[in-house]
């Protein structure tokens, strides 16, 4: 298990999978945190109030890759949600 800090309220967040775009127990908006060998990327939930301000904010604050998921849909099973 990995601890993981939620990037919209602070909660932190214990999950087997960081890279599975899940949502926060305590504010209920989704994230997800890749670690690559091209880069860190951050994922957030395109339903967020603000999304473009929290984008900026995150950027700044976290230095790393902020992309938005616009998946309609996406509890799909474990490792089914890749997109190709
Ligand atoms: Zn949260």
């Amino acid at each position: 298990m990995t601890e993981i800090i939620c990037p919209y309220c602070g909660s932190s967040i214990i999950t087997s999978f960081p890279e599975k775009f899940q949502p926060c127990a305590s504010c209920g908006y989704s994230s997800a945190q890749i670690e690559s060998s091209s880069g860190n990327y951050l994922i957030i939930d395109s339903q967020l109030p603000d999304l473009m301000k929290v984008y900026d904010h995150l950027s700044r604050k976290m230095g790393r890759m902020i992309l938005i998921d616009r998946r309609v849909s996406y509890r799909d099973v474990a490792g089914a949600d890749r997109r190709s």
